[in-house]
């Protein structure tokens, strides 16, 4: 998946959240996306997503503007940080669900969810229900709910920042691995620079609204 942004801006009320964001992203690549809190990545996801419209630019998916696709039809997966678990569904069901608003079949679910069970570590934990499981784990499992409709792009917005330092850290690893496994390019937002480091193999630092850098974690800090 081919991913453009051309002179896209966004502004609430007077303030422009986004200023005016070009670049391009090629297939395959974990993209990590860094800056302050509050510099506009959220809102730049939610624009990349066609969630959001922006008041000017456009943006392309594969060619195709995002707003001109119906959002089942978009091919994104998201991951946010507080879970967005479905509560009152079990692991089983959390997983299945994309799958099942799509109305595929239920052996087609049943083996999809097999399959990212193993994917993910989660075997023997598909009757367990949110609470029943760790911050990891319930991560996890919105990993899987994002991956179940094979998306060619997933939206990771600060997917681990809930979770403790170590398994934090143990969970990055994970993601890598499962990235490369599956080759499907992700955005990674994050305000943590040595995260960014760790898991980007390209990153975009925003800043104010505006893309400050684009480059690899080496070029972007040998670079002034
Ligand atoms: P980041 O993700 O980098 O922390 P955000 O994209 O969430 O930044 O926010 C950028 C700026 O835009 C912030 O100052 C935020 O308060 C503002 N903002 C984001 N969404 C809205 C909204 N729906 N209405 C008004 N202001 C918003
Ligand atoms: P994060 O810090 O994780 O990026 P925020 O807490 O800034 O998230 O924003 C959470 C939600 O609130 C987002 O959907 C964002 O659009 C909205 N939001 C952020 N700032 C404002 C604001 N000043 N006015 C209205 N909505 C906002």
């Amino acid at each position: 998946m081919h991913i453009e942004l051309k002179g896209v801006s966004k502004t609430y009320g007077s303030f422009k959240a986004v200023d005016n964001v070009s670049f391009a992203i090629e297939r395959g690549k974990l993209i990590g996306l860094l800056g302050p809190s509050g510099g506009g990545k959220s809102t730049l996801l939610r624009i990349l997503a066609g969630l959001e419209t922006p008041d000017s630019g456009e943006i392309r998916i594969n060619g195709k503007r995002v707003n001109d696709v119906a959002p089942q039809e978009r091919g994104i997966g998201f991951v946010f940080q507080n879970y967005a678990l479905f509560k009152h569904m079990s692991v089983y069901d959390n997983i299945a669900f994309g799958l099942t608003i799509r109305k595929a079949s239920k052996a087609e679910i049943k083996s999809r969810v097999d399959e990212l069970l193993e994917l993910t570590g989660l075997r023997g934990f598909e009757k367990r229900y949110p609470h029943q499981l760790s911050g990891g784990q319930r991560q996890r499992v919105a990993f899987a709910r994002a991956l179940a409709p094979r998306p060619d792009l997933l939206l990771l917005d600060e997917p681990f920042a809930a979770i403790d330092a170590k398994v934090r850290k143990e969970l990055r690893t994970w993601l890598k691995q499962l990235i490369a496994t599956i080759g499907i390019t992700s955005i990674f937002v994050t305000h943590d620079q040595d995260e960014a480091v760790e898991v980007a193999d390209e990153m975009l630092i925003v800043q104010q609204g505006k893309l400050e850098q684009q480059g690899t974690p080496v070029e972007v800090y040998t670079q002034p």
